[in-house]
Order: structure tokens, then sequence, then C-alpha cells
């Protein structure tokens, strides 16, 4: 198709379509197939986050364009959130940007620091966005091996001398998806000096933030002194107060980075809507009690699926936080086959480990977004699979 740009011609096939293909096929036929594919919270958004939504978007002045970086209120919640959660003080006017989603904000932050050819390195596994986004701002990307033996930290010797010195920017992600993995004080710390000894921005993802078991809080690559030199830090509303679908997160840290990103932006949109970001500023000034509940149920569900899969000799490390289970696959698969198996002889469908990465192979991640009756469907149907054995063929 003529028209149609090499850029996005050469974007690599969406890997979760097949099995949604499958999926339809095999509900058409009759099959009650189980979706833990999803990385999504199914819990709806808690009520006093719609409440400030509904009486905002009644006001006339809310329905005008909001400024570029997002309005005051949103703006200031972030600083507080930041301010109470870690201790770290942000400048509101120059130091915090609203985004569409960090999804959005990810891929216009590659527009906005790399210039064509340039390297940036991306954790492996990890999130898939990371390499798209990269590859759409004309980027190189490349791997940062994460240790799966060692909580999956970053394995800096493990990169090549030249990809160091080409690349300009590094993405890291914990809590981590899909590995679930959580990253320590001194993680951060070591990042951070990687990228001040070689020059890279450190753009660190962190999504899951609020999503952890037994109180266990995150660390922000922001409390590591003079962080804000060399990092720029994204976050979401999306995960931790099931708001995916509302399109509303920020970016922290270093001026010139968000001042660059926000003149990128202001030549493509006009920020979010304001009664959503006045909502979001209620969410992130609440007490987080709703944050709290949620987690408790991702905790039971985690634990659930835990135990059944010790019971079938399905390796996984209990994890800290996020809505995922990162398991390894049983004997004599690879991350496809079991993938494939448990679809078409359990109707259950899980995200093969390599979609995250050549380092994912031999995992699958699991989506703790179904209720508790709906895993223990699960573990039966995989207890009746037999696959102790490995695959009989
Ligand atoms: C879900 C997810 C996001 C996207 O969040 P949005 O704010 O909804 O765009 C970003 N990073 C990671 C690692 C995610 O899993």
């Amino acid at each position: 198709m003529p028209f149609v740009s090499d850029k996005v011609s050469n974007l690599p096939p969406y890997l979760f379509s097949e099995f949604q293909r499958k999926k339809k096929e095999l509900e058409a036929n009759g099959a009650d197939v189980i979706d833990l594919g999803i990385g999504a919270p199914d819990l709806p958004t808690p009520d006093f986050i719609i409440d400030r939504l509904a009486e905002e978007s009644r006001l006339a002045v809310n329905h005008r364009y909001s400024t570029y970086s997002g309005c005051r209120e949103f703006r200031e919640a972030v600083v507080h959130f930041y301010q109470k959660q870690y201790n770290v003080e942000l400048d509101p006017e120059s130091e915090v940007l609203a985004v569409i989603g960090s999804k959005e904000g990810i891929a216009n932050l590659m527009h906005a620091t790399i210039n064509p050819g340039d390297t940036v390195l991306v954790p492996d596994p990890g999130y898939p966005v990371y390499g798209t986004a990269v590859h759409l701002a004309n980027g190189r990307s490349a791997a940062l091996p994460l240790d799966d033996a060692n909580g999956y930290v970053p394995l800096y010797n493990q990169v090549d001398r030249a990809t160091i010195e080409q690349s300009k920017l590094m993405l890291l992600n914990y809590p981590s998806n899909p590995t679930a993995a959580t990253a320590h004080f001194d993680i951060f710390l070591e990042a951070i000096a990687f990228a001040r000894e070689n020059q890279l921005l450190l753009v660190h993802d962190a999504a899951y933030d609020m999503i952890t078991f037994n109180g266990y809080e995150t660390t922000s690559a922001m409390q590591v002194p003079r962080a804000k030199e060399h990092a720029v830090e994204i976050g979401s509303l999306s995960k931790s107060f099931n708001m995916t679908g509302w399109r509303i997160g920020y970016v922290v840290g270093n001026k010139e980075i968000i001042q660059a990103l926000a003149t990128f932006k202001s030549n493509i949109d006009t920020s979010q809507f304001l009664p959503i970001q006045k909502a979001a500023a209620a969410a992130l000034k609440s007490n987080f009690s709703a944050v709290t509940e949620h987690n408790k149920i991702y905790q039971e569900r985690m634990e659930k699926l835990h135990r059944g899969f010790r019971q079938l000799d399905i390796e996984a490390d209990k994890p800290k936080g996020t809505i995922f289970l990162w398991a390894k696959v049983p004997d004599g698969f690879t991350s496809m086959s079991f993938a494939d198996k448990l679809l078409q002889e359990a109707g259950v469908i899980v995200t093969p480990g390599n979609a995250f990465g050549s380092r994912g192979e031999g995992y699958f991640r699991v989506a703790l977004t179904v209720t508790a009756d709906r895993l223990d469907e699960v573990i039966s149907r995989m207890e009746k699979l037999n696959l102790k054995g490995g695959p009989v063929k």
C-alpha cells in the first residue's frame, strides 16, 4: 500500500492478535475461554473519582482547552503524591507534566529526546511498547538483559561497550511488567550512577508503583540524590486506580526533558480533558484506601494461583506487587508451545514470555485480572493436562 509509511508497515505484528483470533474461534464453538492475557484491571474505578468527573464535567470552564502541560491542580496533586509517598520535592511548573496515559508519554518522549539512529537500552524481558516507541521515533533499541537468577536486576556488564557508547537513553520498569520484579533503592542508585557515567537519560516507568502486597513500598528513581539531573519517571493512574480508559498519567523529573516533551506535545495535543485531570488529582490526593482494597484482591488471587502452580510443579517467585504472576513453563515446552497447549486443551489464555523479549523464553505471564473462582477453574483445568510429563507428541 503506497500510502502507508515504512515506519508503520515495519511495526512488528501484534503478538496477541493470533491468540485473540483463536479465542474467538473457540468461543464460537461454545468453549468457555478464560483470558489471563489481559494486563488491565478488571475492577471498576472508585466512586469518588467518578463523582469528581461528573461534577467537573458540568462546569463550562472545564469544556475549554487545558493548558498544554496539564492543569495546575493535577500537577500539584502529583507533587503532593511524591511528597507523601517518596518524600521527594518537585516543582509543579517545571518538573511535572500531564500525559494522556503513560503509553502516550513514552512514545512522545522518544520523539522529544532521540535523533534518528540513536540507541535506546530497553529491558529484556520488558514491556513491548518500549521497542515500538523507539522504532516509531527512528531510533534503535538494544537489549538491556535482566538477570532472571537475581530478581531481574539490570546486567549492565552484559551490554557491550560500543552499544553503551551509542546509547542515549535507558528504560527501566519496576515493579515490572511482565516479571512482577521489584527493585530496592540500591538498584536505582546503581542505575543513576550508570546513567551519569555513560551520559544517558534514565527513563523509569513506574506504572505499578502503588500495586503492592503486605504494605511493601516501592522506590522512586527520584529518591536517588541528584536523580533529576539524569532521569525522568513516568507514572500512570491506569493500574493503581483502575483508570485504564481514562488516559491520564504524568512525567516528572529533569526540567529540560520535561520542557522538550511539553514543546513536542504542544504541537500534537492539548493535554487531557480537564474533568479527567481533576478527577485524577482527587485520586492522587486521596488516602489510597481504594488502592489498598484492590491490592488485597490482587494478592488473594496471586496467592491462590501461586499455590495452584506449586501443586502442578510450576515454578514462580511470589511477587511483592503488580497484577502479574511470572512463571516457568514446565520441562519440555517452549513459551509458545505451552501457551498454545493451554489455549487449545484447557481454554486458558496466558502470554508467552518470548513476547517480552528473547530472555522471556521459557516463561509465561499470567494477569491476575479475573476472579478467584475463575482462577480455581484455571488450576483444575491445568491439573487435567498432566503437564509433568512434558508435551506428548
Ligand atoms: C499498562 C502499562 C503502561 C500503560 O499505561 P497507560 O498509562 O494506560 O498508558 C505503561 N507501562 C507499563 C509497564 C504497563 O504495564
